[in-house]
């Protein structure tokens, strides 16, 4: 299963043509365009598999009878592929006999329709399939996300957090983390209720999605806990958008005790570019600087910067 970065919401479904025939993608652009979908397509195999790779379409209806690459070894290679093996794929055949549908079943279609097809049949087939398809993505999604907050949640965070670290070092691409905790939290439940907490926990969580761009990934560690990953951001930007979360938070009034502030200390680690240190590493610098953030009076931020290593040095150089 691959992993899901787009934010979490159901995008307007693509469909994926992989046919010889430009009559057929004639045909059915003509009357899928009613549809509430986009269409794609493709003349023949290999460029199909190009294309699910790239665009990631809900659902590819796939032709057998193709010269180059047929429609069986296109399915074969679709499903053996993590990024295209969950696209659900329709066979649109003029192959009627039962031998062609048992193979194109078995190697992972989804449903088969036989050439010369009725197209409001085809329509809803298209249509079932796509209701399935974006109950499987809403399904996976909601075991991604945390629900109190609406964020991403530690799951999600802990194999995102791995392939960042990867990327930033294979690319000598700046990264930073920041580990945020809420202060004297105890005491908010303690003094105001326990709705009160997560009230509060949820107003955090609105304040990091309000003060992040659309590539951080903003995560519920647990508890009164985040986690904030900043990919292409070095330590000394990341220690601006970490105080902007801090003041902004500090700057809210609560409608449940308008009287008492809420406060968080922050733990960043960042580097500007490629970095040796593994993924848990990172996460212990992180957590030490949040711990002497507590220590030295709370409401407040410590960053500090990992060591690029030579061979990012040598790239960012060169
Ligand atoms: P510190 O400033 O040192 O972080 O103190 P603290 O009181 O925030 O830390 P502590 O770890 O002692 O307490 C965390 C509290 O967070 C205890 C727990 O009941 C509360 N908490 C954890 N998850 C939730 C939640 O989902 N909702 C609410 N309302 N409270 C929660
Ligand atoms: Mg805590
Ligand atoms: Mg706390």
């Amino acid at each position: 299963m691959t992993l899901d970065t787009s934010n979490p919401t159901i995008a307007r479904p693509i469909v994926l043509i992989v046919d010889d025939s430009p009559d057929v993608h004639r045909l059915l652009k003509a009357r899928l365009r009613v549809e509430d979908l986009d269409v794609l397509s493709a003349e023949d195999g290999p460029a199909g598999i190009e294309i699910a790779r790239q665009a990631h379409p809900s659902l590819i209806l796939l032709d057998l009878d193709m010269p180059v690459m047929d429609g069986y070894e296109v399915l074969r290679t679709l499903k053996e592929d993590q990024s295209t093996m969950n696209i659900p794929v329709i066979i649109l055949s003029g192959l009627q006999n039962a031998q062609d549908k048992v193979t194109a079943f078995d190697l992972g279609a989804i449903d088969y329709v036989t050439k010369p097809f009725d197209i409001a049949e085809l329509k809803v087939r298209v249509r079932s399939a796509l209701r399935m398809q974006q109950l499987i993505q809403m399904l996976s999604q909601r075991a991604q996300i945390d629900g109190l907050s609406g964020l991403w949640n530690r799951r999600y965070f802990d194999t995102r957090w791995t392939e960042e670290v990867s990327r930033g070092a294979r690319h000598g691409r700046a990264l930073s983390v920041a580990i945020l905790d809420l202060d004297h939290f105890k005491s908010i439940n303690d003094t105001y209720g326990h709705p009160a907490g997560d009230a509060a926990i949820q107003g955090m969580a609105k304040i990091l999605q309000a003060a992040c761009r659309q590539s951080d990934v903003a995560c519920r560690y647990g508890g009164e806990e985040f986690v904030l990953i900043m990919t292409d951001t070095a330590p000394k930007d990341a220690l601006v958008l970490c105080e902007r979360i801090r003041a902004s938070l500090e700057g809210t009034i609560w409608p449940m005790h308008p009287d008492r502030r809420v406060t968080i200390s922050i733990g960043v680690a960042g580097s500007a570019g490629a970095c040796d240190a593994t993924p848990d590493a990172w996460l212990h610098t992180a957590d030490q600087n949040l711990y002497t953030a507590k220590k030295s009076g709370r409401n407040r931020i410590v960053c500090s910067e990992l060591p690029t290593n030579t061979t990012g040095k040598l790239r960012a150089a060169g």
